[in-house]
Order: C-alpha cells, then sequence, then structure tokens
C-alpha cells in the first residue's frame, strides 16, 4: 500500500521555521511508530509569489488536491501589504479552502494544565478546558449574495447575505456530529433563531441530522449566550457547531481561554474523498508574526499539535496523535517555554529550535 501523503507549504515569516520543527516530529514518527509519510513541499503566500507572481500556482493547487492532507504554516508579511488584493499571501489560503471546499472548520481549545495561569480567566473555570468548535466555513454572511455597497436614494447601504441552504447546514452538522462521537458525545449548536430565519432553518436542520446520532446528546443555545457562557462556565461543552459568523467570533472567544496563540491548532475538512476520509487542510491559528520572524523565537506547538490533528483526522493515526499531544504536555509541564509562553521576568526562554527538540525528546521519553 502507497505511504500516506502529507503537502507541506510553510509559506513566510514564521512559518518555515515552526515547519522545520514539525518535519522533526514527522522523522520521529517514520522512525518509531512505523508510518513514513510521502512529505512534498511547496510554496504558498509570499514566498509563492516572489517565485512565481502568484500566491499559490496551479500545480500547487493541483498537488494539495491530490494528497491526504495539506499542513500550512502561515502567510502574510509587511513586504506584501501594498500588492493588489487578487496577489495578496492570504488569497493563496482562501484559494486553497475554496477549491478544495474545506467547509468545516475545526478550532479546539484546550488549555494544558501548565498553562492554565496564562488565561484571563480563573484557573479553576479553565484548568482542564477541552472543547471544539466547529464553524461553517464556505457559506453564509461572509460569501452571501447580494453583497456590496450601493447607492441608495442620497446615502450609501453596505449589504451582506447571510444565507444557508439546507445541505450546506447538515453536511457541517454530520462533521460535528461525527466529531462528537470520537469525543464527550455531545453537541451545542449555536444560532440566532430567535430573530434569524437561516437560525430557524439551522436549528431544523441540526434538529433533523441529529437523528441519526442517538448516542449524542444534543442543544442548541443562542450565539449571543454561548459567547456568555463561553466565558462563564466553558467546561459545559463538548463539540459546539456554529456558522460562519458566528464561529469566527466565538472560535476566537474560545482560543483566548486557553493563553498563547503559539499553542492552538485548527483543521479545515471538505467532503470524504475516494479513501473515505476528508479532503482536509492543518495550520495553526497564528499569523506570520513578522515581528519575531527569523529570530528563533517562535513557538512551534500550534503547529504541532496541527500535525497531532491531521494524524487524528487523515491518517487514522489517534493513539500517534494523542502521543504528540502528551509530548507537548510534557514539554510544558517541565518548565520549557518559547518567549510567548513566559511570565516572569528572569526566565530563560528556549528557541523554537529547542522547543522542537523538546518535543522528540519528550516523544522519546513517553514511547519507552
Ligand atoms: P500574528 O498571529 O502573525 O501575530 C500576532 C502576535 O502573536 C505577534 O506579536 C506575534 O509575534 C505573536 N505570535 C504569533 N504566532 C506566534 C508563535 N507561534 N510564537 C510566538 N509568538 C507568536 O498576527 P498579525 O500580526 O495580525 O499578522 C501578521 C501577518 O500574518 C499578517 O500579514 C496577517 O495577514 C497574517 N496572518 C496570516 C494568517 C494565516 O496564515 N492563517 C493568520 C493570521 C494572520
Amino acid at each position: 500500500m502507497a505511504n500516506p501523503s502529507l503537502l507541506i507549504l510553510p509559506g513566510d515569516g514564521i512559518g518555515p521555521e515552526v515547519m522545520a520543527e514539525v518535519r522533526k516530529v514527522i522523522d520521529w514518527i517514520g522512525a518509531n511508530r512505523g508510518t513514513t509519510f510521502d512529505v512534498s513541499e511547496d510554496l504558498v503566500g509570499g514566498a509563492a509569489f516572489d517565485a512565481h507572481g502568484a500566491p499559490l500556482s496551479d500545480e500547487t493547487m493541483a498537488k494539495a488536491q491530490a494528497v491526504d492532507a495539506v499542513l500550512l504554516g502561515a502567510v502574510g508579511g509587511p513586504k506584501y501589504d501594498d500588492l493588489d488584493f487578487s496577489l495578496k499571501p492570504e488569497r493563496g489560503l482562501l484559494r486553497l479552502r475554496k477549491e478544495m471546499d474545506l467547509f468545516s472548520n475545526l478550532r479546539p481549545a484546550q488549555c494544558f494544565d501548565a498553562l492554565a495561569d496564562f488565561s484571563s480567566l480563573k484557573r479553576d473555570v479553565v484548568s482542564g478546558l477541552d472543547i471544539m468548535i466547529v464553524r461553517e466555513l464556505t457559506s453564509g454572511s461572509y460569501f452571501g449574495e447580494p453583497r456590496g455597497i450601493f447607492e441608495e436614494g442620497n446615502q450609501r447601504v453596505g449589504i451582506n447575505t447571510h444565507r444557508y441552504t439546507e445541505s450546506e447546514i447538515e453536511r457541517v452538522a454530520r462533521s460535528a456530529f461525527e466529531l462528537a462521537m470520537r469525543r464527550d458525545s455531545k453537541v451545542c449548536s449555536m444560532e440566532k433563531a430567535n430573530v434569524m430565519e437561516a437560525g430557524i432553518l439551522w436549528r431544523e436542520v441540526v434538529t433533523e441530522v441529529a437523528k441519526d446520532y442517538p448516542s449524542v446528546d444534543v442543544s442548541h443555545m443562542y450565539a449571543d449566550n454561548g459567547a456568555m457562557q463561553l466565558v462563564r462556565a466553558p467546561k459545559q461543552f463538548d463539540v459546539i457547531l456554529t456558522d460562519n459568523l458566528f464561529g469566527d467570533i466565538l472560535s476566537d472567544c474560545a482560543a483566548m481561554l486557553t493563553g498563547s496563540l503559539g499553542m492552538l491548532p485548527s483543521a479545515s475538512l471538505g467532503a470524504p474523498m475516494d479513501n473515505g476520509r476528508p479532503k482536509a487542510l492543518y495550520e495553526p491559528v497564528h499569523g506570520s508574526a513578522p515581528d519575531i520572524a527569523g529570530q528563533g523565537k517562535a513557538n512551534p506547538c500550534a503547529c504541532i499539535l496541527s500535525l497531532a490533528m491531521a494524524l487524528r483526522y487523515s491518517f487514522d493515526m489517534g493513539d500517534d496523535a494523542t502521543l504528540v499531544e502528551r509530548a507537548v504536555e510534557k514539554v510544558l509541564a517541565d518548565g520549557v517555554r518559547t518567549a510567548d509562553l513566559m511570565q516572569a521576568d528572569g526566565e530563560s526562554p528556549v528557541s523554537t529550535s529547542d522547543m522542537g527538540d523538546a518535543v522528540v525528546a519528550a516523544l522519546n521519553a513517553l514511547a519507552a
């Protein structure tokens, strides 16, 4: 059988730095866990623009469509700020999401015990937190037509359309319920059915889909209450299912419960491929961090944890995914910190590369 295939797109800024550490983990898995990946690497974002004059070439797009999973670092940087909108680095990422039709965005918010004091909330509110936000990514307010700024009488009017079809709701709902079955079997769906017709339809379709997953406990919440509950008592949730607009806000809110941007992975999943696994793009939540790029200061954990998500959702390697997550947890518990995770003056941070080495050492220790 062919090796599982992975396309790596390091991108810009700290992207290549954190991806170098992910490579160490991939190599460790190959040497110690019996799975060798066919890894290819290509350009995206500003790096692709510099080489090809476009933020994602057609060849790279075709490769992304052909592999089992794509792992992306980050795109963007001040050098590209004045480029035409269509050539900006972010357009490369948007093209990947659009052409791969990645409709289900998974954003975990997990609070590692060693970092619980980084949260703006009290330790007991966030310690042990492990929730997953499933956000619809390809429809809703950000894509609905009509959209634009129009003249109306003697003034302008800005219009966006919050539009969802039943099938768009159904497919993302299914992905949330499937996910919940691998977790604590709870889905809380969030919309504004009290004031929006699209919210009423959302609730009806989710209720219908839930019938196919009798072992999953489903609940519904208005999204504004959801935001409040996330801050009041986030541990009541397991999987939160929501649309594009509310998901954008709620996932950022949930992410910050856990502390640093350098720790947050994500996955964007599409329809199943011939092998039954979803099309998938994994990436850290953070950007290219131009303020620290090239200085060996970046925290590679978000990207390493994105690889762990790929192992779990694209390669059916749940045990290996858990091992990688435990290795990151161990490193943090041992007090190894990149600069973004420092709290007190006088502590000395480790470099990006040292952090990657520490994760590999922890993998060795845990697997021994
Ligand atoms: P950013 O996430 O790059 O950085 C925000 C802050 O967090 C910075 O101070 C940065 O140093 C810090 N930070 C981020 N990741 C870190 C890590 N792994 N380790 C330690 N510190 C980290 O967001 P920004 O500054 O708003 O954007 C910078 C560029 O990245 C822009 O061009 C933006 O468009 C782009 N961007 C790309 C993505 C993506 O590729 N998915 C996401 C967000 C922003």
